[in-house]
């Protein structure tokens, strides 16, 4: 927050004769302090800023001010240079001098209030003088300048020479906790050593100084003074931690030692056959996890319909290049089918003759898989000569916009008739299709999605 600028009127911070250069310190027109502007002049002696004469030219109404003396353009006034340095060149006070010539970040705030007398700060103010023409220079490294505190949550506001010895005591400020190293608040500093792990605390048992972190653990399992229960044997005797090795000489513990002794091998020995159980319980699982992981990636997903294509002659009549009838799209698993077809080429490319009737499997979602496909082209007149095509193919992940797909080329177009029993011998024309689609599940790549 360093440069806060204060609003100020000049003339507050004039040294000497302010009375007179109030008269002359603002235009008297837009009534804005001169010391940055040019003043220009008319014949009479009137003078206002650059700014305001060329207003009034450009204006219908272009008379001087005050003596109303016609101004045609800047020819007709003259520049008062005389002027212009007297204001430049007088002697003006720091405005960090005084001491109620406040700053808040907040902007609104900086405007002096009228008729609010300013004073000295005698004692931290700025003591410097000098020209008007030197005050923003003076400003940008006046050490006598208002700043605001830089630590978080501090909203202090000092003279920029006293800063650092602000941040020394500065509530807000980060100091390192000399314990535990944490950063921390110089207020926080009370409530953090509450807290501090690193804190030493005095053990109430045994007067010996731990790390609040270590303290639990310490009386539950090392504290010499900590009143422990004997775990020898059926003991049950009570006793200081740090007497434990007497309390082993002076009592016999070997007897009932023994007892236990028997008593866990038997135990041990039981825990060896449940274990024994358990792994033989394991060997089965695997064995039943791999003929189901077998099922899976062999499994299989079949699709079986008929596709009716009724005035079929009538349909592909008018067909051009790039035409097709499609099938409605069916689900196999994860996949989105669709049938569709085309005339193209003996050669499947439908740029030479497109006199060949040619089979499409598109592929709508785009995920990849392998797929066998049957189709069966009925024939209305003797199933025996019913036409079976078998293909199959591997869609890959592609990039394009279109839906991927795989083609069979069946027959010449002229093949289809109703003569032949292709189309229905009725005024349908229709072209029947079964067909059987086949997804392997080994197959099936799962696209990354985001
Ligand atoms: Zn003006
Ligand atoms: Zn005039
Ligand atoms: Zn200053
Ligand atoms: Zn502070
Ligand atoms: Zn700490
Ligand atoms: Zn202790
Ligand atoms: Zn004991």
């Amino acid at each position: 927050m360093e440069n806060i600028k204060i609003k100020y009127d000049i003339i507050d911070l004039v040294c000497d004769e302010k009375e007179l250069f109030s008269n002359i310190y603002s235009c008297p027109v837009c009534y804005e302090p001169l010391f940055k502007k040019q003043i220009y002049q008319c014949s009479e002696g009137h003078w206002a800023c650059r700014e305001c004469f060329q207003k009034i030219i450009n204006s219908n109404n272009s008379h001087c001010m005050s003596c109303r003396k016609k101004i045609g353009s800047f020819n007709e006034l003259s520049r008062n240079r005389g002027l212009e340095l007297m204001i430049q060149s007088k002697k003006i006070h720091c405005p960090y001098s005084f001491s109620n010539i406040w700053c808040n970040p907040d902007e609104a705030d900086f405007e002096k209030q009228n008729n609010v007398e300013l004073f000295f700060d005698l004692d931290n103010g700025c003591k410097e003088t000098f020209k008007v023409e030197q005050l923003n220079n003076h400003l940008e490294k006046c050490n006598y300048r208002f700043v605001e505190c830089s630590n978080f949550g501090c909203d202090e506001i000092v003279r920029l020479n006293k800063i650092e010895k602000h941040q020394e005591i500065c509530k807000f400020a980060r100091i390192t906790c000399r314990d535990c190293e944490t950063k921390i608040k110089r207020i926080e500093e009370t409530d953090h050593t509450e807290v501090c792990p690193s804190v030493l605390i005095v053990c109430v048992q045994c007067n010996q100084s731990v790390k609040r972190c270590y303290l639990k653990d310490h009386i539950e399992n090392t504290c010499e003074q900590g009143i422990i229960k004997c775990k020898y044997g059926d003991c049950q005797s009570v006793y200081k931690r740090n007497q434990l090795s007497n309390h082993l000489k002076q009592v016999d513990h070997s007897e009932s030692m023994k007892r236990i002794i028997d008593l866990q091998e038997e135990e041990i020995e039981q825990y060896k056959e449940q274990l024994k159980e358990s792994n033989e319980r394991c060997l089965d699982l695997i064995k039943n996890f791999k003929v189901i992981d077998r099922i899976f990636t062999n499994y299989e997903e079949s699709y079986r319909n008929k596709w009716e294509i009724s005035d079929f002659k009538q349909k592909i009549r008018n067909f051009g290049v790039f035409d097709s009838i499609l099938s409605l799209s069916f689900k196999i698993g994860f996949h989105k089918f669709y049938l569709g077809i085309s005339l193209t080429g003996k050669d499947g490319f439908n740029n030479k003759d497109t006199d060949h009737f040619t089979l499409y499997l598109y592929n709508k979602n785009n995920i990849p898989t392998k797929v066998r496909c049957e189709f069966e082209v009925i024939n209305h007149i003797d199933k025996l000569k019913n036409k079976k095509i078998e293909f199959s193919g591997v869609f890959e992940k592609t990039y394009e916009e279109q839906d991927n797909y795989i083609e069979y080329v069946v027959s010449k177009l002229s093949d289809l008739s109703r003569r032949n029993g292709f189309l229905s011998n009725d005024s349908f024309e229709t072209l029947s299709i079964n067909f059987s689609i086949t997804v392997n599940k080994n197959n099936t790549i799962f696209p990354l999605k985001n």
